[in-house]
């Protein structure tokens, strides 16, 4: 394929794009420090070291690259908005710069009608912003960080008024804090939605569980899930993405509420870990979907179908440095089980190391397969 792809971030999500590409023969510049994920499965000369949080860096890239992507929505559109006179960025740096603020977020798809958990921004990261929030929006209630947040960091739970300090002390004294209403949810679904020149598409839903506000697990399909929720669950995510900006893939996480109200927790710009699924479990990965709509390829939704039930199960960094290894020898031993290890040297504890994805006939069988491994997580566990 004759154009080249430019990506800031060189991760686990970098990576498996890469591992997509190489099947097209797409060429993948990325913007990291050397040897990062990404980079250590892609050998050419077209990558460019640096962060992906420098100006400079970034219009390296772009003289490089014909498209310019995006593996982390943490980076600066002011730059993006800069280069996109001389090279394709997608998603739009419009869309970037919405969605990596949440509250922006938030407001954004509220004024489109999309139903989304209610939110207050705080003017200051006082006690008594938090009271005025509180007021309004009832305890418990999620304080969260507007930039800069994954895997749960940035997070807050405030349960009550005595809450209030530890919450303010534990984001850090940052000024850009909003307090989200408590979603009391049955389960979370998420959705990958696949935005093209002229199509909005979307992946199966999928039932994800965490624990401490980090992913733990994906079912594909979610269980127990009605076919009418479902339903609303992919028309909820199809307009979420819909009233954005550009070309690409989107993870959408939503909250099922009791009575089956479904509200938008938050949307990432990109492939997402509710996604990795797709790799085995759909004819065409978010992975490469993400490639087929930013360079405007030929993409069906027949190939974002499900082949088989399929679970994933995160592998996070333990208390040793190689927690991540000794997991994945015990999961080789179980067959239908793929093993992804991300190449991130030594664990650091709760850092995303790798994944395992099951697929098999059935949803029963599926877990039946996954549970030692879901118990060997869980070992440790207090
Ligand atoms: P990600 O790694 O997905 O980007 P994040 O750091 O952006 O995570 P959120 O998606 O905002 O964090 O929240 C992480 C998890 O915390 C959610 O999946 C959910 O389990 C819980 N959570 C978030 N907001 C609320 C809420 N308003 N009410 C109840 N639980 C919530
Ligand atoms: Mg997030
Ligand atoms: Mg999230």
């Amino acid at each position: 394929m004759e154009k080249t792809v430019g990506v800031l971030g060189g991760g686990q999500l970098g990576r498996m794009l890469v591992e997509a590409a190489n099947l097209l023969d797409i060429r993948v510049n990325f913007l990291d420090a050397a040897g990062s994920s990404a980079k250590q499965v892609s050998n050419h000369d077209g990558h460019v070291e640096g962060s992906f949080k420098d100006a400079e860096s970034i219009r390296k890239l772009a003289a490089k690259s014909d498209v310019v992507t995006v593996e982390i929505e943490h980076v600066d559109t002011k730059i993006l908005e800069e280069i996109a006179d001389k090279v394709d960025v997608q998603p739009s740096w419009k869309t970037i710069r919405t969605i990596q603020d949440k509250y922006l977020q938030k407001e954004h798809l509220q004024k489109h009608g999309v139903a989304t958990a209610q939110s207050l921004p705080l003017a200051e990261p006082t006690i008594a912003e938090l009271e005025k929030a509180s007021a309004s929006l009832g305890l418990p209630l999620m304080l969260k960080s507007r930039r800069e947040a994954y895997d749960g960091r940035g997070n807050f739970p405030v349960k009550s008024k005595d809450d209030f300090k530890a919450a303010l002390e534990a984001l850090g004294g940052n000024k850009d804090l909003y307090a989200e209403k408590w979603a009391n949810f049955k389960i979370e679904l998420a959705v990958m939605v696949v935005k093209t020149k002229d199509q909005v598409l979307s992946f199966p839903t999928v039932e994800t569980i965490h624990e401490n506000s980090i992913c733990k697990l994906t079912y594909a399909p979610a269980r127990g899930v009605s076919s009418a929720v479902n339903k609303k669950a992919q028309a909820l995510a199809r307009d979420a993405v819909g009233c954005f900006w550009g070309k690409g893939v989107f993870g959408v996480e939503m909250f099922l509420l009791e009575g089956d109200q479904l509200l938008i927790n938050e949307i990432a710009p990109r492939p997402h870990n509710s996604g990795h699924y797709t790799i085995e479990a759909c004819p065409v990965s978010q992975y490469e979907a993400h490639l087929r709509a930013i360079l405007d390829l030929p993409l069906h939704a027949e190939d974002l179908q499900l082949r088989e039930p399929s679970i994933m199960l995160n592998i996070l960094g333990g208390d040793s440095p190689d927690s991540h290894l000794q997991f994945a020898r015990e999961a080789i031993k179980q067959r239908r089980t793929k093993i992804h290890l991300y190449g991130k040297g030594a664990a650091r504890k709760g850092r995303k190391m790798g994944h395992i994805t099951v697929c098999a006939p059935t949803m029963s069988e599926a877990e039946s397969i996954m549970q030692p491994m879901i118990d060997y997580v869980d070992k440790d566990k207090p």
